[in-house]
């Protein structure tokens, strides 16, 4: 049986923190990255779940991101809040995909997800800019189920 864990060493761990917080100084926006081995349901579904299980509608401007990712089914899901869904083009999060596919193809786990998040604080930016009295709303760190 692989745990969560296996795939992820604790360095590796806090190189994706690393990624939220640069990520997260050139949006208003919060990533969050939540990683578990399987779902039983669609995968959507699952991201949707996920996201209220972390209460990520708690943000002001509703502009919360999970990047959902169940390790053995090979599949992942970018789940952005309404506040960000109602300003961007739908296929707004194609770059953020592709980006994370090529790194996943290629066996670069971390260096994949790392790159998804810088990928999505930037196209954040665009809509949601840092500001000066900017706050945390949401934690920086990575959620395991
Ligand atoms: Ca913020
Ligand atoms: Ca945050």
């Amino acid at each position: 049986m692989s745990n969560v864990e296996d795939f992820l060493s604790a360095q590796e761990e806090q190189k994706i923190v690393q990624a939220i917080q640069k990520a997260e100084r050139n949006t208003s926006g919060e990533i969050r990255v939540h990683l578990e081995r399987t779902s039983s349901i669609e995968h959507y579904n699952r991201a949707l779940e996920v996201f209220q299980m972390l209460k990520m509608f708690n943000t002001k401007e509703q502009n919360a991101v999970l990047i959902y990712i169940a390790v053995d089914d090979h599949k992942f899901v970018i789940y952005g809040d309404e506040g960000i869904n109602n300003v961007v083009p739908e296929n707004f999060w194609e770059s953020t995909k592709n980006v994370m596919q090529t790194h996943f193809k290629q066996g670069k786990f971390k260096e994949g997800i790392v790159a998804g998040v810088l990928t999505a604080g930037e196209e954040l930016k665009a809509h949601f800019p840092w500001t000066s009295d900017d706050v945390d709303e949401l934690p920086n760190e990575v959620s395991k189920g």
